[in-house]
């Protein structure tokens, strides 16, 4: 896979999000490039070099769509990365990852608070099905995870901040662990974004984005996203995963996140500010039993974000009430603007939450067993998002 070079890559983010990746369209002059809903394409007369099992030549949808590449130039550039690829979900990438690094009798360290789908594929699937063995660890614990990490540990995954806690790791710290035991570092960057984290520059081999998310930033698709300055394991995860395990971003995805990453600086500097105000008047308002930002001075992982992040904290505030389940679900429900949904980092703001019972609650600290909710802010004005949070909070009496 040839690789483009950034042409923008001493421009600012704000920048490179608009121009990298956009050309005009030969063919008309336009200065959009078009939506290529082709499945195949026209082969090369001569077919003798053709390597059906590589993204090498535009030859079939699998292989690599245009707006795929387009997308995948300017994803790297947002991480200042040399490579990345761009699949269907963000799901889909952290699978394509484990599933090329990964084989039978390897071991992988993963943190105790993740991705639901990252605690089926160690917790239950990658380690049952396949015999790859499987260590859960609290990753803000750096003993524990040096107490965890052996001589055939391939692989550890980090998620930071994590969903749905927002508790910080510090990646600096996790990939030197990692090299030293000569195991590999992938981190899960989705509730940071590559405006305020680039986990490649702290050591990291891998990084993953859910692009559903603060990227496209409009709530209207999916994708996700592989990012390394390792090309050779770039290469192997687009022959292993890619094309013959076929987690392929469609064209019409990758084109509207190609248009919601044009302003995805832009809304994540708001969402940053916004989110800050947010989480310090949780703070205040009373029976609000904790509030877990790493932009707060209060949070365990504050040193660390201010070390490790930039331009802000993101947009995922977790916090809890005082009140039970069903409670909380009314509250949920009495919310006037902001939409009672999963997914996060989209324009309007979303409210899940994790209820008491919730088979991987007792994974997660103390605080978080009762009252438990991830808000994901969104674009609204700030003051209009707390009048909200604060009636539903009065209308179910606290
Ligand atoms: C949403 C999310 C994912 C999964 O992304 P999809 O696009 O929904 O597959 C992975 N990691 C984190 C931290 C997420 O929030």
């Amino acid at each position: 896979m040839a690789r483009k070079q950034d042409k923008f890559s001493g421009y600012d983010i704000t920048t490179r999000a608009i121009h990298t990746g956009t050309d005009y369209d030969q063919e008309t002059g336009a200065v959009r490039r078009p939506l290529h809903m082709a499945n195949s394409f026209r082969l090369p007369d001569d077919l003798s070099k053709v390597n059906y099992s590589s993204t090498d030549l535009l030859m079939y949808a699998r292989n690599g769509n245009p707006n795929q590449q387009w997308l995948e130039e300017k994803i790297a550039s947002l991480h200042g990365a040399d490579d990345a690829i761009v699949l269907a979900s963000g799901v889909g990438a952290l699978h394509a990852l484990f599933w090329t690094l990964l084989k039978t009798g390897d071991h992988v360290v993963y943190p105790k608070v993740s991705y639901m789908a990252v605690y089926r594929m160690f917790h239950e699937l990658f380690n049952r099905k396949f015999g790859v063995e499987t260590d859960m660890v609290d990753m803000t614990n750096l003993d524990a995870v040096r107490r965890t990490i052996k001589s055939d540990t391939r692989l550890v995954h980090i998620e930071t901040p994590d969903n749905p806690t927002c508790c910080v790791t510090d990646i600096a710290a996790i990939a030197e662990i990692a090299h030293q035991n000569g195991a590999l570092l992938s981190v899960d960057n989705t509730f940071a974004s590559p405006l305020n984290q680039n986990p490649l520059d702290l050591g990291a081999d891998f990084v993953v984005e859910s692009m559903t998310k603060f990227i496209n930033g409009h709530g209207d698709a999916q994708g996700g996203a592989i990012i390394s300055n390792d090309l050779e394991a770039m290469d192997r995860i687009r022959y292993e995963a890619q094309v013959n395990v076929g987690a392929v971003i469609s064209p019409f995805n990758a084109w509207q996140i190609f248009r919601g990453s044009v302003t995805f600086p832009l809304r994540m500097e708001r969402i940053n500010k916004s989110s800050l105000t947010i989480a310090k008047w949780l703070e205040q308002r009373e029976n609000v039993t904790f509030v877990s930002y790493p932009g707060l001075k209060s949070n365990p992982g504050y040193k660390i974000a201010k070390k490790q992040m930039k331009n802000g904290f993101g947009g995922v505030i977790s916090f809890g009430v005082n009140a039970d389940d069903k409670s909380v679900e009314r509250f949920c429900a009495a919310l006037k603007i902001v939409t009672f949904a999963v997914s996060l980092g989209h324009d309007e703001s979303l409210i899940f939450p994790q209820p008491s019972y919730d088979e991987r609650i007792n994974l997660y600290p103390e605080k978080f067993h009762r009252g438990f909710i991830r808000f994901s802010v969104g674009l609204e004005d700030p003051n209009d998002i707390i009048l909200d949070l604060d009636q539903a909070l009065k209308d179910i009496g606290i």
